[in-house]
């Protein structure tokens, strides 16, 4: 996959598509504690646009305008995440959104592994490593191995989400999806506000 790494935002002007696939890489899983370093998107042409955000840059006017464009689709795997992570340093919550995860729930149900490697080896069978994500997202300069790494977690959402949707349609489950979608941003701002192992809905 061919690699555009910025500093701090987007560029200006950059015209992306109405799906754009996008994932983040962050200092650990705590989104209070662990820093938003790099976030990679592509509109599933074999393109990664990575920003890579310094401490406390922040500002990203492009990358913020994008994510909360009700024109332009944000797919992700686990977007809870993601969303939780974008609001917590850019401040914007970020909509309309497909999670790959969740339609992988929705449908797979003879399965409990949803997890990216698992979905792109079943449904495209292709081999993802996944051997640096336990790397360190904040070094100053990113190894070409930790960007092929970041890059290639955007590169098969596109195939995912369409090999998905197959597979919603077919079960009657697309519409149970795009409700569930809809309530990821309340879901990632009930995750910041001290809610994260909380199911609102139990009684
Ligand atoms: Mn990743």
């Amino acid at each position: 996959m061919k690699i555009n790494l910025y500093r701090n935002d987007l560029p200006d002007g950059l015209k992306l598509a109405p799906i754009v696939a996008i994932d983040t890489e962050t200092l650990g899983l705590n989104p209070h504690r662990d820093r938003l370093c790099l976030a990679q998107l592509s509109s599933g042409d074999g393109v990664c646009h990575a920003v890579q955000f310094a401490p406390g840059a922040y500002d990203a006017p492009n990358l913020k305008r994008l994510l909360a464009d009700p024109a332009t689709l944000k797919l992700f795997h686990y977007a809870r995440f993601d969303v939780a992570v974008f609001r917590q340093y850019l401040g914007v919550l970020t909509t309309p959104i497909y999670c790959t995860k969740i339609a992988s729930k929705l449908v797979r149900t003879y399965t409990d592994r949803h997890g990216l490697k698992d979905l792109v080896k079943e449904l495209l069978n292709v081999d993802l490593s996944k051997e640096q994500q336990s790397s360190d997202w904040g070094a100053e300069v990113l190894s070409e191995r930790q960007l092929a790494y970041a890059a290639n977690d955007v590169a098969y959402l596109h195939r995912l989400k369409d090999a998905l949707d197959g597979m919603l349609a077919r079960e009657g489950r697309s519409e149970l999806a795009a409700a569930c979608f809809g309530f990821l941003p309340a879901r990632a701002l009930l995750d910041l506000a001290g809610w994260p192992d909380l199911d609102i809905f139990a009684h």
